[in-house]
């Protein structure tokens, strides 16, 4: 007897406790309701100048590419190939390439946002989380299915580093050997042409790790990085000229949406100012030769 009437107080007291959780819930609805009824005017009221933005756009449209209307160029890039990209010590991208661009948005009026991601999403990314890719990026037929290119800026070429004792000299001492690279670029196109084993890196810097602790025999580079890697790794690797393994010359330009011909025909003109007022020569200077 006890026990029932101990259950029926329980279950009172846990009915009452359903009643007061439903009233809060209920309240809790009441509010949220406002809540929604207040953001939904808010966003009515700001109707209107978006709105208005919109037509603007559409106004500019004939003369303004879609990707400067905002009035933010976001570069994409992969800050790990100096000295085109890298990281500054203040953590920032800089480079030859975020200095060009950075000039190229005070020609056009633009911000300049940078986004650092990994060389082999930027031609994917572009259209949608970037505007353009700027990131030592070669002209290949393979990505102008996807993407346009800008006038090329600057000619290069493959580079092989070696441990600094290697015999490494031709073409065919390439064949069947280990060879570092970084995912997704030309190095990598060229590094399967000789052989199966390619090691793909996201960061160049680690293939170039991966030679000195011998776990590749060879890493393919554009020149420039190779380089600076010469430098940095000095005494304990060598580079040899890509025209020793018959490596042909490329062509670094900007990557942007394709059809988006008044953003190509913007950036054309902003590089062809650089380098009729000096500044592409100064950069040059600064960011490549002084390496
Ligand atoms: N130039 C090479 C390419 O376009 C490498 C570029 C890079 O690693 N950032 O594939």
């Amino acid at each position: 007897m006890k026990k029932v009437l101990a259950a029926v107080v329980t279950m009172a007291m846990t009915m009452s406790l359903l009643t007061a959780c439903g009233s809060t819930a209920a309240s809790a609805d009441d509010t949220a309701a406002d809540a929604t009824e207040v953001t939904t005017d808010e966003t009515a009221e700001a109707e209107t100048p978006v709105e208005e933005a919109a037509d603007e756009a559409e106004v500019a449209e004939a003369s303004q590419s879609e990707a400067l209307a905002d009035g933010v160029l976001t570069v994409g890039t992969n800050a790990e190939f100096p000295p085109f990209e890298y990281v500054d010590d203040n953590g920032e991208a800089d480079g030859f390439d975020m200095a060009l661009c950075r000039a190229i948005g005070e020609k056009l009026g633009v911000e300049v946002k940078v986004e650092n991601m990994e060389f082999a999403s930027l031609v994917s990314s572009i259209g949608s989380k970037i505007d353009i890719a700027a990131a030592g990026m070669t002209v290949t037929d393979e990505r102008k299915e996807s993407v346009d290119f800008s006038n090329p800026y600057y000619e290069a070429v493959q580079y092989v580093i070696v441990p600094a004792d290697s015999d490494i000299a031709t073409a065919d001492d390439l064949k069947d050997k280990t060879i570092g690279v970084q995912l997704g670029t030309t190095g990598d196109f060229i590094a399967e042409d000789y052989t199966s084993n390619v090691a793909q890196y996201n960061k160049a810097v680690d293939a170039v790790n991966d030679l000195v602790n011998g776990k590749v025999d060879l890493v393919i580079i554009d020149k420039n990085p190779a380089l600076v890697f010469e430098t940095k790794f000095e005494g304990k690797v060598k580079v040899i000229e890509g025209a020793q393994f018959g490596f042909e010359t490329e062509e670094y330009a900007i990557a942007m949406p394709k059809g988006d011909t008044a953003l190509a025909d913007a950036i054309n003109g902003a590089i062809d100012e650089l380098k009729a007022d000096g500044t592409f020569d100064e950069l040059v200077k600064t960011y490549i030769e002084a390496e």
